[in-house]
């Protein structure tokens, strides 16, 4: 996670890499806020900034200095794997009288690190945990794990770093011993609380912090992000318009609808390779997609072309820029069907859709005709 890959907060971002630039690193941060408004994935930038060994200072204004991306360190940061960066979050019991520790689950928290590219909320990871009606804690044992990581010097980096996630869900006797450790930090250590309900934490560690509040973030923050990630630009302006502010909300909104256009399209195109066999159902799949909203249709549309540039883009740079595993195993098996020789008249026959919906044209004969335009240009050579 880098400081530019996460929507808005832009004064929250200025603020911290201040403090990194002029060596006034505080000993402990509790960031808090509502959901979705990337305390946790700041949290982890900061912590990658802090550590990296080469960082990006651009000259002029424009830019904002970031981690490298690429130093060591920031490479263990990828995978949450830098022996100066820990975390605490909360776990569930393995059985009755049983207690872990963050540390027994970090393969699961890695990896919904990675699958989610860093944006998950507390739903995801109770789904990582499995824990069906359990509710997840931090027991007192951790406490005990977390004096006993922070004796030891740092590994690699200047300061070590503590992320503890979810503070409020601390057992009762957690709390205490944690706000000893607040009020004698060991030397070069930073400790950063992430929470959503500050309401439910002890006052006296609230007043060791230094807190910063996340706002909500700006709609068109948020559509831009999105849009940067893929999603097409009317489908990012809704779910940004939806999303009261919360990105993971936006995420999760133009995920739900990424995979339905998936599923359709794959299925249009299909039909469209053997269209003599499967005429009657060609017919029928357009008659299904007339039959959707124009709202929806046009999604569809920008989504359809969305994904066969990216399989150009994919032909010709031979990177593929997708994580999303089905699309991107479809993106490299539909290279061969669009090339230079096509990609122009995909781009207008598919412009021209949306421009016909808009118009309201009638949608039965806009993808029907589509179709057949689809056929030959699947079997158009380079
Ligand atoms: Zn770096």
């Amino acid at each position: 996670m880098l400081f530019k890959e996460i929507p808005g907060q832009e004064e929250i971002k200025e603020r911290l890499i201040r403090s990194v630039l002029h060596n006034r690193v505080s000993h402990a941060l509790l960031f808090t806020g509502g959901d979705g408004t990337m305390k946790l994935q700041m949290a982890v930038a900061y912590a990658r900034f802090l550590c990296c060994t080469n960082r990006l200072i651009p000259e002029g204004e424009e830019e904002q200095p970031d981690a490298c991306g690429t130093c060591p360190s920031c490479l263990k940061f990828n995978h949450l794997a830098h022996p100066d960066l820990h975390f605490v979050f909360p776990t569930i019991s393995l059985g009755p009288g049983t207690r872990v520790t963050s540390d027994q689950f970090l393969p699961q928290w890695r990896n919904l690190w990675q699958t989610s590219r860093g944006f998950f909320g507390f739903p995801e990871w109770l789904t990582a945990l499995q824990a069906e009606n359990k509710q997840p804690i931090i027991p007192v044992e951790e406490c005990n794990q977390i004096i006993r990581k922070l004796s030891y010097k740092s590994y690699e980096s200047e300061y070590k770093v503590m992320i503890i996630w979810l503070p409020e869900k601390m057992n009762q006797p957690a709390a205490p011993r944690i706000l000893k450790i607040l009020e004698e930090p060991p030397d070069k250590t930073l400790f950063i609380l992430v929470s959503e309900d500050t309401t439910q934490m002890l006052s006296t560690i609230l007043s060791r912090t230094q807190i910063l509040r996340f706002p909500r973030i700006p709609r068109n923050s948020i559509a831009t992000w999105l849009e940067a990630n893929g999603t097409g630009t009317e489908m990012a302006k809704r779910a940004a318009f939806l999303s009261e502010g919360n990105a993971l909300k936006a995420l999760a909104l133009t995920r739900e609808t990424d995979l339905v256009n998936f599923e359709r399209f794959i299925k249009w195109l299909r039909l469209c390779f053997k269209p003599q066999q499967t005429m009657n159902e060609l017919i029928a799949h357009c008659e299904e997609l007339a039959a959707l909203g124009r709202e929806a249709q046009k999604e569809f549309l920008a989504y359809g072309l969305h994904t066969l540039r990216q399989s150009f883009y994919t032909g010709q740079t031979g990177t593929n820029p997708l994580y999303k595993n089905e699309e991107s195993e479809f993106i490299n098996n539909f290279m061969p069907f669009v090339h230079t020789g096509n990609i122009a008249a995909y781009d207008t026959l598919f412009n021209e859709g949306i421009l016909h919906i808009e118009r309201n044209g009638n949608p039965k004969i806009i993808f029907l005709d589509m179709a057949l335009k689809l056929v030959k240009l699947i079997r158009q050579k380079q």
